[in-house]
């Protein structure tokens, strides 16, 4: 499904950020990176949909280069969700799970019949929260909301880069199971990236330590136990 091959990525700066990395994330699996701030979790992830241009190798999705898909067509088509809670302030719940579908020119219909069944698969009463505007929702329910806003458009992959590490730690255990769910029912390929090894071996079907750019180990949450 996502395939990395000798990737490196080297920023202006000098910064050998990634360094010949070899990866194969299979479909429907959810793959966790993990290690130390600034081992390249983030780059790794952010090059999946190019918002960092790799420096050297290939990244393949499907068999397909990255660089031979339309960009615009390929942040669409992967679903990205932020540490940061990134929803539009101004803009209500409802237009802001749709903002991929209304770039894809849904129908009004499909989208509000999209909306409302996202919204009922987390909980929240779409009659209740349609309308409200962000700031009308709790941290916890906000980042409900960014996690939709990735599945809007039904995307195959989906990429999040700590996506629960600001909430308290009883919103961070429904999401990682709401995610958990999503992730088992509709058979989403999830990269996740977190520094917390409690949460990769809960999520993970295989988890990949990384080290100053470098992979260490890859493998099954029961691998990690037994060699640690
Ligand atoms: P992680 O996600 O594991 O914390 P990152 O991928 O963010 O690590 O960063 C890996 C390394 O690349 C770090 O040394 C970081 O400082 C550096 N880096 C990240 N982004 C940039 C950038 N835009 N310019 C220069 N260096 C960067
Ligand atoms: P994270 O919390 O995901 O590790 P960071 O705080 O490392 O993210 O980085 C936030 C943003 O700053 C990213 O877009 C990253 O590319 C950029 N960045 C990180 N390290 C550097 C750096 N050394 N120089 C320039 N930009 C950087």
């Amino acid at each position: 499904m996502i395939r990395f091959e000798h990737v490196s990525k080297q920023f202006p700066n000098g910064t050998l950020a990634v360094k010949s990395l070899d990866l194969e994330i299979e479909k429907g699996e959810f793959f966790v990176l993990i290690g130390p701030s600034g081992s390249g979790k983030t780059t790794t992830l952010k090059m999946i949909n190019r918002l960092i241009e790799l420096s050297k190798g290939w990244v393949r999705i499907n068999g397909k280069k990255i660089s031979d898909y339309d960009i615009h067509e390929l942040r669409w088509d992967i679903g990205y969700v932020l540490q940061q809670i990134a929803l539009f302030p101004h803009m209500t719940i409802a237009e802001n799970i749709a903002v991929v579908p209304e770039l894809k020119n849904w129908d009004k219909k499909r989208i509000r019949t999209r909306v409302d069944e996202l919204l009922e698969m987390v909980g929240l009463d779409p009659k209740e929260y349609r309308n409200r505007k962000p700031h009308e929702l709790s941290g916890g329910q906000q980042q409900r909301v960014g996690v939709l806003r990735a599945l809007a458009a039904d995307p195959e992959i989906i990429l999040m880069d700590e996506p629960f590490s600001a909430l308290d730690p009883f919103s961070r255990e429904k999401l990682q199971d709401d995610v958990l769910e999503i992730q088992q029912r509709l058979k989403k390929t999830i990269v996740f990236v977190t520094h917390d090894m409690r949460e990769a071996l809960k999520l993970g079907d295989r988890i990949c330590l990384m080290k100053d750019g470098e992979i260490v180990q890859v493998g099954t949450p029961h691998a990690f136990l037994t060699n640690p």
